[in-house]
């Protein structure tokens, strides 16, 4: 070998070496922002809790009006508006019974609940709460982290929170704070779809619910009204009085209580 095939070898073998050591770089890397977004991907499943699903489709809004202010709020605690213009006031206190499984619900509502579910049963007809009371703290807990969360990945505080609203409800404007409204799903299909609304659970709560004073709260094709999607297994105690008239009525609780449309002025997915 000539000096020159040398020179020609040792280039070669330089050459090769680099490619080598690029490739290793390049697919460490590759492998630790797959592991990365795995991680991430992790975090967020564990963060959306079923119970909070719902309110996926709640559009975000910094201008949440106080509205529920001591002069503006129902005499009857049974008729409190809580959605997105309407925030549970912060010193609201319930007091809960268990209804099993975890779930709470409004002590003044549980006689009815409970005459309710029995109704059903004596019908042939099994109906289970997914979801019941929920805690304002752990609202903001669940809400605060998820914001984190789109803050970790690059967004501002801003678009996290946003970001944030849409997979979890902006903590005070559930109503599932007030210990009032429950989701009801049929012993058959469990998920919280639009099928829903094909059990014989959701038949029958659609028929009989009011008689033990609770509405569906969230009926198809007024979304402009309470701002959330129509949801066939959200049901609302409003009690027996207010069941009956805002059922043969066929209106909503804002209509009922005569407050302003969530979405007045907006138009929203439905
Ligand atoms: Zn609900």
């Amino acid at each position: 070998m000539n000096r020159r095939q040398k020179k020609r070898l040792l280039l070669l073998t330089g050459t090769l070496t680099m490619v080598i050591g690029a490739g290793m770089v390049l697919g460490t890397v590759y492998a630790q922002t797959m592991e990365q977004e795995q991680q991430e991907g992790t975090a967020v499943q564990e963060l959306v809790l079923p119970d909070v699903l719902e309110e996926e489709t709640l559009e975000y809004t910094e201008e949440i009006s106080d509205e529920n202010t001591e002069e503006n709020l129902p005499e009857d605690w049974n008729l409190i508006l809580v959605n997105r213009t309407h925030p549970i006031p912060e010193d609201y206190e319930v007091e809960l019974k268990n209804i099993g499984s975890g779930h709470k619900i409004d002590a003044r509502a549980y006689d009815d609940f409970c005459s309710m579910i029995q109704a059903a049963k004596k019908e042939g007809v099994y109906i289970y709460v997914t979801s019941s009371y929920r805690d304002l703290d752990k609202q903001t807990e669940l809400f605060e982290k998820k914001t984190e969360s789109y803050v970790m990945q690059g967004y501002s505080y801003e678009s996290a929170r946003k970001q944030a609203a849409q997979v979890v409800a902006v903590p005070g404007t559930s109503e599932h704070h007030l210990g009032l409204a429950l989701d009801i799903v049929s012993s058959e299909y469990r998920k919280l779809d639009e099928k829903q609304e094909n059990t014989k659970g959701f038949k029958w709560l659609k028929e009989h619910s009011w008689e033990y004073g609770f509405i569906l709260r969230y009926p198809n094709g007024e979304t402009d009204i309470t701002g959330i999607i129509y949801e066939p297994w959200h049901f609302r105690y409003v009690g027996l009085e207010a069941a009956k008239e805002i059922t043969e009525a066929g209106i909503t609780l804002e209509e009922y209580v005569g407050a302003k449309p969530v979405s007045e002025g907006e138009k929203q997915a439905e």
